[in-house]
């Protein structure tokens, strides 16, 4: 069993690294933002409930997103293990995952925080918008993605170190090699 978190800020290329890895590990990826989208696609009632908040760039309220990750993280795939792209994203959501993975005898194995300087991200972010046309991926939304990422979701990475669970990865180079430096820190860590 394998439980990974990826941190890190919009457009640094959690959800590329995300599915490659998942891919070679047979595990997972579960990434909240995904699973918004497709709501929202479908016009299901979680994903009205999602959308204007994440129109805005802001937070899903807690008391709809984490219902709906203990769901998913309670469906048999995830028994050999996970990686959570986008989640948790604030200290409340830390604690809420932290107590249901014990409620089922699990904890997580590693954080890894994908890091990047803000103008690597905008400028991802502008390629992104148009291949994927996102509607959070306009310059005013994604500025307040980057804010509430540096308010919220940073002290996470503290917390984390603090458990000496956090391991940085820089995503600056080329996708394979960003893949690589996080296979490597899997390897060193036996999973
Ligand atoms: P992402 O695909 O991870 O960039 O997420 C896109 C948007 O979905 C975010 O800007 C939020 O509006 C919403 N979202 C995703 N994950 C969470 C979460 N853990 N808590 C609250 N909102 C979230």
């Amino acid at each position: 069993m394998t439980a990974i978190i990826l941190l890190g800020p919009p457009g640094v290329g959690k959800g590329t690294q995300a599915n490659i890895i998942c891919e070679k590990l047979g595990i997972p990826a579960i990434s909240t933002g995904q699973i918004f989208r497709q709501n929202i696609a479908e016009n299901t009632e979680l994903g009205q409930q999602a959308q204007e908040y994440m129109n805005r760039g802001e937070f899903v309220p807690d008391s709809v997103t984490n219902p709906m990750v203990e769901a998913r993280l309670t469906a048999p795939d995830t028994e050999a293990g996970f990686l959570l792209d986008g989640y948790p994203r604030n200290l409340d959501q830390v604690h809420v995952l932290r107590d249901m993975l014990a409620k089922h005898g699990k904890k997580i194995d590693v954080v890894l925080e994908l890091t990047a300087p803000d103008e690597v991200l905008t400028a991802r972010m502008m390629k992104r918008a148009q291949e994927e046309h996102r509607s959070d991926d306009t310059p005013e939304v994604f500025q307040r993605r980057v804010e509430i990422y540096h308010e919220h979701t940073e002290p996470i990475a503290t917390y984390y170190a603090d458990q000496d669970l956090l391991v940085q990865v820089s995503s600056e180079g080329s996708v394979e090699e960003v893949t690589q430096a996080i296979l490597d820190v899997l390897s060193n860590l036996g999973a």
